[in-house]
């Protein structure tokens, strides 16, 4: 079992459990005092630990020794339109998987879901986190308005734009510098981007846009398709 915990990891750390905590493992995982589990917590890398105390709704681990070096993931921000909720979670879900450090919600002209459980869409990187045997759980942004966004870029980072309006084949992607820099992908809404966007996007020294091939993807399957690529371009 692998358990996200928001507490410093080290040798002989005893960590106490919260209630929700104590439940999964003992309620619903039945662990019990002398069980092993593995925790991380984003920084300190994967660690052994012990369950010393066990009690229904309480507990107490000892972490014992790491297992696993804090692992960062290459600097990649997945920026995508929020669609609907399932489908929306999958995007969390598999960014995590994939190893974006950062998964900004991003509304756009044509985005048709206004609003996003924030906290809710963390706890679903968390969660593909603790199953992928990341040590890094991505940070999910509030949602955020594109142009504001693009107002204070960071020049340093490429931003990969998928637009289904390019013709051309997603290899252009695997040959584009992939110097050491940061990369951001954009991926939009069921409505795709409005031509103002499209225009904006286009005019941006930092952009490169990228076909994911002749047909149009919904927007859950081109997030998983460009990270795939960017993956592939990095040799990550
Ligand atoms: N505008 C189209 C529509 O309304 O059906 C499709 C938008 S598509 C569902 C959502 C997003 O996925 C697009 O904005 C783009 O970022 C990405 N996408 C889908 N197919 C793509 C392709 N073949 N090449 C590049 N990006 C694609």
């Amino acid at each position: 079992i692998r358990l996200y915990v928001e507490h410093p990891l080290g040798a002989g750390q005893s960590l106490p459990l919260d209630r929700d905590q104590a439940h999964y493992l003992f309620g619903v995982m039945r662990l019990s005092a002398g069980s092993q589990v593995l925790l991380f917590n984003g920084t300190d890398g994967e660690w052994l630990a012990d369950v010393t105390e066990a009690k229904k709704r309480a507990g107490v681990l000892t972490s014992v020794e790491q297992t696993k070096p804090l692992q960062m993931p290459p600097d990649l921000w997945l920026l995508f339109a929020p669609i609907k909720k399932a489908r929306t979670d999958f995007i969390v879900e598999k960014a995590a998987e994939m190893g974006a450090a950062k998964i900004l919600p991003v509304q756009t002209e044509f985005t048709n879901s206004e609003r996003i459980r924030q906290d809710r869409l963390q706890a679903h990187a968390v969660e593909a986190a603790e199953q992928c045997g990341g040590t890094y759980v991505p940070e999910v942004g509030e949602l955020q308005k594109l142009g504001r966004l693009l107002d204070h870029w960071p020049e340093d980072r490429q931003l990969m734009f998928c637009d289904e309006a390019e013709v051309g084949n997603a290899l252009a992607l695997a040959a584009a510098d992939k110097s050491d820099a940061p990369w951001a992908i954009l991926i939009g809404p069921e409505g795709g981007f409005s031509p103002s966007e499209r225009k904006r996007l286009h005019a941006l020294p930092y952009s490169h846009v990228v076909s994911l091939g002749p047909r149009i993807l919904r927007a859950d399957t081109a997030a998983v398709a460009a990270m795939t690529l960017w993956q592939q371009a990095l040799g990550d």
